[in-house]
């Protein structure tokens, strides 16, 4: 009888968070991505442990990784991905512990479990997992070491993009996976209803906003996520030689060191060095107060200024109309950054306050915004099934739509908690 592949969608379907995505062929079984949802406590997929199991990560961030070490409270799977992926789940796994410990189903001791199972394995390099079945990961542009996930069977050609940038940033390359041969595809559609401003643009306005603010002798202040976003703003202004002071604080120094220990993930590793080396580190309160007393640009997390040091930031400079809180990546709602955004006010612990710095919003986003899904999904020539995951209903639908009707694909959005038998 000839194998089938079984795909099991576990989690990360209509929604961004929890991703886990189970390929099965013949008893061998690999998971790509076993990840968290953030409404108020963590959640996570359920438990998928079946025998002959290999995980796979696609890249760092929590909704794709925060669920692994749930895998290692017993069994001992091997998991696979980038080696600058593993120093980054490092810090974020050990900010989660430490944010979450009370509501976790795991503990450090799993964490470290998770540490031994991880087998580096560099881009394009193919692992025979036995039983036919071999597991390749390609870059896909999101964030440093984030891959697409290449599982060959006997019977299909398996891909998931994992998230996926196919533009060039001043960190990273556009992504580089094979679209020729795939004839299954589990597709990230994040911005599938989102077209993005060409991102030459992006960064001249967000250049021309810092020093209109600077020369009026205001604080430009940054949220940024720690990992990639803030550093990618350092890279944008070192490219355009922006010779004010700047300051990188919080959990993005941390970031940064890993990043310059892995050269080979960057697409300009020497501007990504000059960037960083412009910028001043913080490390305390008394350097704090002093860079607060004259104009510059302040980079600092958390992104969507739920807490971190940019909230500590905006309290300080938030009642000063010459200075300037500068949004770069998308905030979901409920978040205090999309209350500023959108109402004005800002909450540090003593109820909403009216901002009378400007602030704005600059997308640059590290996800293949709705003509970059489009062309990608239209590019893979060989697909028979491409399901659609990771991004609201709507999004997930009218990608799957859309790709139907533009190119033929046989595209559907795929459910949580779906089984399919893939048999033609
Ligand atoms: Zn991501």
């Amino acid at each position: 009888m000839p194998s089938l592949t079984e795909l099991h969608f576990l989690g990360g379907c209509k929604t961004i968070g929890s991703s886990a995505y189970l390929v099965k062929e013949n008893d061998t079984s690999v998971l790509a991505d076993f990840g968290a949802s953030f409404n108020g406590h963590p959640t996570f997929p359920p438990m998928a442990r079946p025998k002959n199991l290999t995980v796979a990560l696609s890249h760092a961030h929590l909704d794709h990784s925060g669920g692994l070490p749930l895998l290692f409270t017993s069994g001992s799977a091997s998991v696979y991905m980038t080696a600058i992926t593993r120093d980054i789940i490092r810090v974020l796994l050990k900010d989660m512990l430490r944010l979450s410990q009370y509501f976790l189903p795991y503990e450090k001791l799993d964490v470290e479990r998770l540490f031994r199972r991880i087998k580096i394995v560099n881009y394009k390099e193919p692992i025979n997992l036995g039983n036919g079945i071999t597991l390749t990961l390609y870059d896909a542009g999101h964030i440093p070491g984030s891959a697409a996930i290449h599982i060959q069977t006997p019977s299909r050609e398996v891909l998931y993009t994992g998230d996926i940038n196919t533009i060039d940033t001043q960190l990273q390359r556009a992504a580089r996976i094979p679209t020729k041969t795939p004839d299954t595809i589990i597709m990230e559609s994040t911005y599938a209803l989102t077209a993005h401003e060409n991102r030459q643009k992006i960064e001249e306005g967000f250049i021309e906003k810092t020093h209109e603010t600077i020369d009026n002798d205001g604080i430009v202040l940054v949220p940024a996520f720690a990992v990639a976003r803030a550093q990618e703003i350092l890279c944008v202004l070192a490219k355009y030689k922006t010779s004010y002071p700047i300051y990188l604080d919080g959990m993005a120094r941390e970031a940064a060191r890993i990043f310059l220990r892995h050269p080979t993930f960057f697409r300009d590793y020497k501007l990504l060095k000059r960037a960083l080396s412009q910028a001043e580190w913080v490390r305390n309160r008394r350097q704090r107060d002093r860079i607060l007393k004259n104009p510059g640009l302040i980079v600092a997390p958390a992104g969507m200024l739920r807490g971190g040091t940019a909230a500590m930031y905006l309290s300080q400079i938030m009642d000063d109309p010459r200075s300037a809180v500068l949004m770069v990546g998308y905030q979901i709602p409920g978040t205090p950054g999309r209350d500023l955004l959108e109402n004005g006010f800002f909450d540090y612990g003593i109820g909403p306050k009216r901002v009378k710095a400007k602030y704005q919003l600059f997308d640059f986003s590290s996800h293949a915004g709705k003509e970059q899904l489009l062309n990608l999904g239209g590019s893979f020539s060989n697909a028979s099934h491409i399901f659609t995951v990771h991004g609201e209903a709507e999004a997930c639908e009218s990608l799957a739509t859309t790709l139907h009707k533009q190119y033929g694909q046989n595209a559907q959005v795929a459910e949580n908690g779906q089984k399919i038998t893939l048999t033609d």
